[in-house]
C-alpha cells in the first residue's frame, strides 16, 4: 500500500451559507494560517456566486477552490443551472452526488455518472461524495450501499483525473455524531478495493479517499491516524476559522508529506 505517496486533503463545503461579501471575508482571514501549513492541500467550496470573488482573494495563495455541484450539459436551456465549461479556469475541484442533493434534489446514480463524466470532460477534479442512511447501517447495508453508489458513479470511467471520493455516512452528517476512526476506515477499505475492480489497482492506491460527517479540530485525528483515511469534507466546521485552521494543522502534524 503506498498511503505515505497520497497527500492529504481538506476541503471546507460551505453548502448555502455566506453572502459574497462574507465569503470574500472568511477566506481572507483564512489565508494567512492556511498558507503556512505545509503537507496538506487545502480547497474551500463556496456558493456559486462567490467563486470568482472567492478565487481573486486566493490568488497566490495554496488554498484550492471548489464548487458544490454542476449540470451535466455545456450549455442551452437548462434554467439555473451551471455547466462544466463556467467553471473551467475558476475552480479547481467540484462535489458531486453529496447526499443532500441526493435526497434534497433527487440525484440519482445516473445523473451523479453524468456529472461526472461531464466535470472530467472539462478538467475539473469530482470530490464524489458516498454514504449510507442511518436505517441502512443499522440493518448492516452499508457495504452493499456504498459499493452500488460506485458501480453506479464509475459506470463506463477508466480515467479519473485526480477524482476524490468522500465516505459521509448520511447519518453523521451536521449532526455531531461522527462516526469512529474503525468503522471509516473500513468503509474507506472497501472504497479503495471497489476502484480497485472498477478502474484499476494503481488509481486506487494513489486516490485521495476522504471522511466526512461532523468534523472538527477536536476530532480530526481519529480519522486521520487511519491508514485508509486522507483527508476531510468538512462542512459546519468549514465555517468557523479557528476550527477549520485546527482541522487543516492537526492533519499537517499527523499526516503532512514532506517534500
Ligand atoms: C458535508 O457537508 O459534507 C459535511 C460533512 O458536513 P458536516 O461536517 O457539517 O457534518
Amino acid at each position: 500500500m503506498q498511503t505515505n505517496t497520497r497527500m492529504p486533503f481538506i476541503a471546507g463545503n460551505w453548502k448555502m451559507n455566506t453572502t459574497i461579501n462574507e465569503a470574500k471575508k472568511l477566506v481572507a482571514d483564512l489565508r494567512p494560517a492556511l498558507d503556512k501549513i505545509a503537507g496538506v492541500e487545502k480547497a474551500v467550496c463556496p456558493p456559486f456566486i462567490s467563486l470568482s470573488g472567492v478565487k481573486e482573494i486566493l490568488e497566490g495563495s495554496t488554498i484550492k477552490t471548489g464548487a458544490q455541484n454542476l449540470y451535466f450539459e455545456e450549455k442551452g436551456a437548462y434554467t439555473g443551472e451551471i455547466s462544466p465549461l463556467m467553471l473551467s479556469g475558476l475552480c479547481e475541484y467540484v462535489i458531486i452526488g453529496h447526499s443532500e442533493r441526493r435526497q434534497y434534489f433527487k440525484e440519482t446514480g445516473d445523473i451523479v455518472n453524468k456529472k461526472i463524466k461531464a466535470a472530467l470532460r472539462v478538467g475539473l477534479k469530482p470530490i464524489l461524495c458516498v454514504g449510507e442512511k442511518l436505517e441502512e447501517n443499522e440493518a448492516g447495508k452499508t457495504a452493499q450501499v456504498v459499493v452500488n453508489q460506485l458501480n453506479e458513479a464509475f459506470a463506463g470511467i477508466k480515467e479519473v483525473n485526480g477524482l476524490v471520493i468522500a465516505y459521509e455516512p448520511i447519518w453523521a452528517i451536521g449532526t455531531g455524531r461522527a462516526a469512529t476512526g474503525k468503522q471509516s476506515n473500513e468503509t474507506i477499505g472497501l472504497i479503495r478495493k471497489t476502484v480497485t475492480s472498477l478502474v484499476d489497482k494503481d488509481t486506487a492506491n494513489h486516490m485521495r479517499i476522504l471522511y466526512g460527517g461532523s468534523v472538527t479540530a477536536e476530532n480530526i485525528a481519529e480519522f486521520i491516524n487511519q491508514p485508509e483515511i486522507d483527508g476531510g469534507l468538512v462542512g459546519g466546521a468549514s465555517l468557523k476559522i479557528d476550527q477549520f485552521i485546527g482541522i487543516v494543522q492537526r492533519t499537517s502534524e499527523i499526516k503532512g508529506i514532506r517534500q
